[in-house]
């Protein structure tokens, strides 16, 4: 019980829950918020509500699809002005694995305003206490003036210390040789490169990512980890800014000069494991260079 004076219990702040046509994912882990004692939201002064007329907080997942669009937003329209609107999952944030799907029509900030993101796939119930504490910020700060106690997105290292969990993607770019096996194998559609002047970017956005880490188990050099780092919520007005880069740089040809991706030291011990000067001396050509060197074929 939160005793604001003797005798004057502090009201609740009422959770209330949209799906917009999710898998069911995330609502199985926002259930574990009020049937785990360990995770329960009262521990943040927090209950559910059915009535969406009575909403502090409105925690709505799934991607949007086409067919819920529309009792979405009726009932949202039934909820209060000043509600704080968190964004549960990747889907209603980027469309998750479903970004794209002909049946989808998200993301949520197309049609409503969001306040919190809570990235995962789904976030598990620590991921959600977190987020739902973030929105308790931003609705202390708008109710009360001033700032929120803990600035939105701040993360304290205590967070994830002690859970040992499936969190972010980290990348190192000194052992990636630009295969982009991980963009082929990640389902949805979380990486991305780009040819810059110096090298090859990688971009990896979290509020697309399901830490499935299919990337990391076929990335071929281990340029691609995943970390315990499960705590991600943070303000939507970041969205964009949740992202792991990393930049592969070019090396010229010892042919011909053309700028080209060298293969990683770690990648040629693994294959070969002791040093061997044919490939010592492949690893810093082109592939028209190679092919001419290992069978003669003169470059076109
Ligand atoms: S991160 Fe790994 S899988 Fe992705 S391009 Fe680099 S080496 Fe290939
Ligand atoms: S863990 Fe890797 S493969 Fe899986 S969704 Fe995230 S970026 Fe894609």
């Amino acid at each position: 019980m939160h005793i604001q004076a003797e005798g004057t219990a502090i009201k609740p702040v009422r959770l209330f829950r949209i799906n917009t046509g999710s898998c069911n994912g995330c609502d199985v882990e926002l259930a574990v918020t009020s049937a785990v004692t360990e995770f329960d939201v009262e521990q943040l002064n927090c209950r559910y509500t059915e009535s969406a007329h009575e909403a502090d907080i409105v925690l709505v997942t799934g991607p949007l699809t086409v067919r819920a669009r529309e009792e979405v937003l009726r009932l949202y329209a039934e909820t209060p002005r000043e509600k704080v609107t968190v964004a549960v999952g990747v889907c209603p944030v980027s469309g998750g694995v479903f970004r794209g799907s002909y049946a989808v029509d998200g993301p949520l900030e197309r049609y409503l305003p969001v306040d919190v993101n809570i990235p995962g796939c789904p976030p598990r119930p620590q991921a959600l206490l977190a987020g739902i504490r973030e929105a308790l910020e931003i609705r202390h700060a708008r109710h009360e003036g001033g700032e929120p106690k803990r600035a939105p997105g701040d993360r304290k290292q205590s967070d994830t210390d002690n859970f040992p969990a499936r969190g972010r993607l980290s990348f190192d770019a000194g052992a990636c040789v630009d295969c982009r096996m991980c963009r082929h194998v990640c389902a949805a559609g979380a990486i991305r490169f780009e040819e810059g002047e110096n090298g090859v970017r990688l971009t990896l956005w979290h509020n697309s990512c399901v830490f499935c880490g299919l990337c990391s188990y076929y990335c071929p050099t281990g340029a691609l980890s995943v970390t315990g780092d499960w705590r991600l919520d943070h303000p939507a007005a970041h969205t964009f800014r949740q992202v792991e880069r990393g930049e592969v740089p070019y090396a010229p040809c010892a042919g011909c000069g053309e700028p080209i991706i060298p293969a990683a030291p770690q990648l040629l011990h693994d294959a070969f494991r002791r040093p061997n000067p044919d490939i010592e001396r492949l690893k810093s050509l082109c592939p028209a260079c190679r092919q001419q060197m290992s069978i003669g074929v003169p470059r076109r």
